[in-house]
């Protein structure tokens, strides 16, 4: 198991932590002048900034690695703010150790690889710099996990994981697919673990970031990274996601801070009401299935005995129209109700199929 420290003894602040600043550290005009747009909102825990950039394409701004370290150190000077940077080397990792660089984090492409995480985590040994991690590329927990293991077992102890959303194949509305289920998979499966999110890089779009971030902050994500830019038009890079600080400080005054729980007696006996209600549901929808996969079974044999298909298009097409225009009058979505048809109908077709194959074995045995 690993044993992450919570969020508030990361050094990191109280929960939701609130992360902000440039996708790439420009110039130190640059950093100073959004360093202080955040610092006088009084509610950043922490400046990032990319100084070495990962790009998908060469060609492109790759950060201006060694030079922004000393801005930075200038804007933590300044500013108080303390400041995170991505690494993706043991040449970063140290480099940003040297420079006092507070928190550290690798970013989804350098999860993706775990020789690189396996060099990173080296570097750290002997170290108790907070790092964060970000998920990799693909939808995939256990190298998301691999990766904090890795680092975990380096001896870093304050880690928390960072969702940014998972590459999309084609075009999407967000940049990268949110997912949120396989944050809540990691969650489950390492539940002292801070998670955050990402919001500027899963939306890819200024206009779109809060509506990710209030929807982080509603999976009761414990803080959000945002990119804010002075100048976001004329950014070197992530120019379409960045916020301007006024921006960023109109969404925190309209995100919606909920709490986890509440110790209310009357909000907690409702909510025990409407939770057994759901439990009840529950079974009654998991006996109904079991009932008709008994069905399903009956099917098969008939079927089996009067040589018929499993599969019979037109009933198909019939069920999925019926269901769906039931659903549809009583609220529920089209899709909604179709995949979970497709669920139904895929599981009724496995077991069909048995029968079928069990029949035909035991006739054959004769
Ligand atoms: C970044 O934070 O600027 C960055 C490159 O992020 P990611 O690794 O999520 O693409
Ligand atoms: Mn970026």
């Amino acid at each position: 198991m690993v044993e992450t420290e919570s969020i508030e003894t990361c050094g990191f602040g109280v929960p939701p932590l609130i992360i902000a600043g440039p996708c790439s550290a420009e110039s130190e005009e640059q950093l100073i002048t959004v360093a202080r747009a955040l610092r006088e909102s009084g509610r950043v825990h922490l400046f990032r900034s990319g100084v070495w950039k990962p790009r998908s394409r060469p060609g492109t701004f790759a950060g201006e690695g060694l030079k922004a370290l000393e801005w930075l150190r200038v804007v933590k000077a300044e500013t108080g703010l303390p400041v995170a940077v991505e690494v993706a080397s043991p040449a970063h990792v140290e480099a940003s150790l040297n420079s006092g660089i507070d928190v550290l984090w690798l970013g989804t492409r350098t999860v993706s690889n775990p020789f690189s995480v396996d060099e990173i985590a080296s570097a750290l040994r002997g170290t108790d710099i907070p790092v964060m991690i970000k998920n990799p590329l693909a939808p995939d927990v256990e190298l998301w996990m691999g990766a904090i293991e890795r680092i975990h077992a380096s001896g870093i102890k304050k880690i928390a994981a960072v969702l940014r959303g998972f590459t999309p194949y084609g075009t999407s509305r967000y940049r990268n697919i949110p997912k949120w289920e396989i944050a809540i998979e990691l969650r489950r499966r390492m539940p002292l673990l801070p998670v955050i999110c990402d919001p500027s890089h899963m939306s890819g779009k200024a206009e779109l970031v809060p509506d990710a971030a209030q929807k982080a902050l509603d999976m009761n994500m414990k803080g959000l990274m945002i990119e804010v830019h002075s100048d976001p038009a004329k950014a070197l890079s992530d120019r379409e996601q960045q916020l301007t600080p006024d921006d960023f400080s109109k969404m925190l005054d309209n995100l919606v801070f909920r709490s986890e729980s509440c110790d209310d007696e009357g909000f907690l006996s409702q909510l025990e009401d409407l939770r057994s209600q759901i439990d009840s549901i529950d079974y009654q929808i998991i006996d109904l299935i079991a009932q008709r996969m008994k069905i399903s079974n009956l099917m098969g044999e008939y079927k089996c005995k009067n040589s018929v298909t499993v599969f019979q298009l037109d009933r198909w097409i019939e069920i999925l129209r019926t269901r769906a225009d039931y659903g549809e009058s009583l609220g529920l979505e089209r899709n909604f109700i179709e995949s979970l048809l497709q669920y139904l109908h895929d599981e009724s077709i496995k077991c069909q199929r048995e029968v079928m194959k069990k029949l035909c074995d035991d006739t054959n045995s004769f």
